[in-house]
């Protein structure tokens, strides 16, 4: 017997009775997956690095050395 922890209730399972693995039942992952959809809605979306405002060298003093 192989026990699983619900991602989204917590609650402990029989992963051979489950029929929503690794979710415990069909609700759990309609929650979840319910949960990631929104996740992404709200998301920021990420910025290219090509996009991102060159950075300036560090300006270095010939003073030094
Ligand atoms: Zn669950």
């Amino acid at each position: 017997m192989t026990s699983l922890e619900c991602p989204t209730c917590g609650g402990r399972f029989d992963l051979s009775l489950s029929v929503a693995v690794p979710f415990c039942s069909h609700r759990c992952r309609q929650i979840d997956l319910g949960r990631w959809l929104d996740e992404k809605q709200t998301l920021p979306v990420f910025k290219d690095p090509d996009e991102d405002p060159p950075e300036d060298p560090p300006s270095w003093d010939e003073t030094d050395g």
